[in-house]
């Protein structure tokens, strides 16, 4: 089950979760999107607008179909938000970021492995980084729902992170977990090799995740 707020209140959450990413270092500029499922489909922050001058007209309600009503630009990464709700029936919200440790990790190509229990966060021993393609394209849809397996956020080559939660909060949240594993493994890889945690290790912390935070 999704957290899915009063309809008529949605368009107000979702801007103000796109100013949050601002606000708490994810964003800046036209950089990065939010959305929130809605009845019909999503609701999903406009293409190319400042994200700290969003209110909630501005926001675009697309259906399952791409579908957005004449005269509104929904952002140009509505096709993978679209295929993580299809894909995912739990998500319901997405913010997508191009916060700096984020991207200086996702430029390297690299996954965050188990370094620290806080991965299993996303719902596994690791957080991968999808392959690059485009920005705004199927190709990147294909990429990140093929790096999202089993996990509610991964990395995006040469581009930065996408984080999907029961509702808004919960993937606000987990975005700004992820930048912030993100800043300590880039770290720990300026100092050495940091040891990582073995399998048997996280699955302990994958099953006390399980009630941890699970209304998120
Ligand atoms: P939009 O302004 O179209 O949402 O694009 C921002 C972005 O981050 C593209 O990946
Ligand atoms: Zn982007």
């Amino acid at each position: 089950m999704n957290t899915m707020p009063n309809p008529s209140e949605l368009p107000g959450l979702v801007a103000e979760c796109a100013r949050r990413s601002v606000s708490l270092g994810l964003n800046r500029g036209t950089s990065g999107n939010v959305s929130a499922r809605s009845l019909e489909g999503f609701l999903i922050t406009p293409s190319g607008r400042d994200m700290t001058e969003l209110a909630a007209v501005d926001m675009a309600p697309v259906d399952m179909e791409g579908r957005a009503p004449e005269g509104l630009k929904p952002s140009s990464e509505w096709r993978f938000h679209r295929d993580i709700y299809a894909a995912f029936p739990e998500a319901g919200a997405i913010v997508h970021a191009h916060s700096p440790f984020a991207v200086a990790l996702a430029c390297l190509r690299r996954d965050i492995p188990a370094f620290h229990y806080m991965v299993a966060m996303a719902g596994g021993v690791d957080i991968r980084c999808a392959r690059y393609a485009t920005f705004g394209t199927q190709a990147l849809s294909d990429a990140i729902l093929e790096a999202l397996r089993d996990r509610r956020a991964c990395l995006m080559a040469n581009h930065g992170l996408v984080a999907w939660g029961r509702g808004l909060a919960g993937a606000l949240a987990l975005a700004v977990e992820v930048e912030a594993l993100c800043g300590q493994y880039l770290c720990c890889l300026q100092a050495g090799e940091p040891v990582l945690l073995s399998d048997a290790e996280m699955a302990e912390v994958l099953e006390k995740f399980r009630d941890y935070r699970s209304e998120d």
